[in-house]
């Protein structure tokens, strides 16, 4: 076996067989080193909106190459990051006024973190706690992963992960003990933010809670004078069927991230969106009082021509119409596992659909996600169970046979490990 020396993310070398080269993507589909063609259900990692390579994207990076590179962010701006934050503006939740450039999800929450720190510190608040909700997913820096679920993932980085107050899961019927756990903790005045998936937690297992819920958070953050974060890096770009999860709440959030989706999915970059608020506190002929943040490639003018192409593609295609139909087949899909043993949790939210495979206790569940992660390679699909929670989050642009072939593929992989479960 011919070694590689690239070391994989989230990858466990000494169980996983050589990787498959990627030569070429297009629409929903990875197309590997043989030819094989592989229906991406996933969206690489919920990046891809689109579909693989969209003909205006790729042209708006060919065009942009053609005058920029890499360019210093301070003392400097350019107008593909100044034609994006206009954009972005425009559709984000009103209120939202400032934008903030990074390169990643973890960095636009890290962002969102020193700016609700640096608001308090600047105003001389005492406010220094973090409230999270369990099961939460804010990336893998050691900030974001403080404000995470703790678990196998961070165990070895445990001892520098910072305190976080945790609220319970929204539970169908329980979302009332949510709500008040959060009333105790902001009672004591110190805390400064609220960091909050809305409506769907993704890493964690795809739980998805009602928006009645997050409006009560950012009801209760409003009256004990603490910020509300969406991490909106997974839900936003119309995945959960509006373009950002918020909306469903009728609420601004005081701080909002987004990447994945912000390029359609072909270049990182992220940005992480405030308040005038939360601005106007750094804004000071102080020195002192500067938001100290930047990556070497902050707004990088490329990433941010496809960014702007993104936008103008949401302007102009029938996004929305594409989504509502997607969502549609979810739902259509699902119907034929009502009431079938062998899931539980049968849940979607837009685009994203969920379900959870029923398998016996033990080290067996560790084992049924890389069994069925194999099982729908087989079978031309890229999905990757959580464990053992089977979901789709495909590109927008997939067909209703190709989700149909997929389901059935659902359905026949389950009916494999459950056979040979007992
Ligand atoms: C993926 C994800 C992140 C981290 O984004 P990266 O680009 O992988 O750093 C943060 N928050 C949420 C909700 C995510 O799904």
């Amino acid at each position: 076996m011919t070694r590689s020396a690239i070391w994989h993310p989230f990858t466990q070398h000494a169980l996983e067989p050589p990787m498959k080269r990627i030569a070429s993507t297009e629409g929903a589909y990875l197309v590997d080193e043989d030819g094989n063609r592989l229906l991406d259900a996933i969206s690489s990692w919920w990046v891809i909106t689109h579909g693989h390579r969209h003909p205006a994207i790729m042209a708006a990076i060919r065009a942009a190459t053609e005058a920029y590179d890499q360019i210093i962010f301070a003392e400097f701006s350019h107008a593909p990051a100044e034609r994006l934050a206009e954009g972005l503006i425009e559709i984000a939740p009103a209120g939202l006024s400032h934008v903030f450039y990074s390169d990643s999800g973890s960095t636009s929450v890290e962002v969102a973190l020193k700016m609700a720190l640096g608001y308090f510190h600047n105003r001389g608040e005492a406010r220094d706690r973090i409230v999270v909700i369990e099961a939460s997913y804010h990336g893998d820096t050691i900030g974001t992963m403080s404000t995470g679920e703790r678990g196998v993932f961070n165990a070895a980085y445990e001892p520098l992960l910072f305190g976080v107050d945790r609220l319970a899961f929204p539970e169908p019927g329980r979302e009332q003990q949510t709500l008040d756990m959060f009333e105790d903790f902001c009672r004591s005045g110190r805390v400064a933010a609220l960091v909050i998936e809305p409506l769907v937690l993704g890493a964690g297992g795809m739980k998805i809670y009602d928006a009645g819920t997050l409006a009560g958070l950012k009801e209760i953050a409003l009256h004990h004078g603490c910020l509300l974060i969406a991490d909106e890096v997974m839900t936003g770009w119309g995945r959960t069927g509006t373009m950002f999860a918020s909306e469903q709440a009728a609420i601004t959030p005081d701080i909002l991230c987004t990447s994945k989706g912000l390029t359609a999915g072909a270049l990182p970059l992220a940005a992480t969106l405030c308040t005038g608020d939360i601005f106007d506190a750094h804004l000071s002929t102080d020195r002192r009082k500067t938001f100290f943040h930047s990556s070497s490639y902050t707004a990088n003018p490329v990433a941010c021509a496809a960014a702007v192409a993104n936008l103008d593609i949401w302007r102009n295609e029938p996004v929305f119409e594409r989504i509502e139909n997607l969502a549609a087949l979810h739902r259509q899909n699902l119907q034929r596992f009502e009431g079938d043993k062998r899931f539980a949790n049968i849940r979607q939210s837009g685009t994203i659909a969920a379900l959870d495979l029923v398998v016996p206790a033990g080290g067996y569940l560790a084992e049924a996600g890389p069994r069925m992660r194999r099982l729908f390679r087989e079978r031309g699909l890229l999905i990757r169970p959580l464990g053992n929670v089977v979901y789709l989050m495909p590109p927008y642009c997939v067909t209703a046979d190709e989700i149909g072939s997929t389901y059935d593929a659902i359905d026949e992989v389950a009916s494999i490990v459950l056979g040979s479960a007992g």
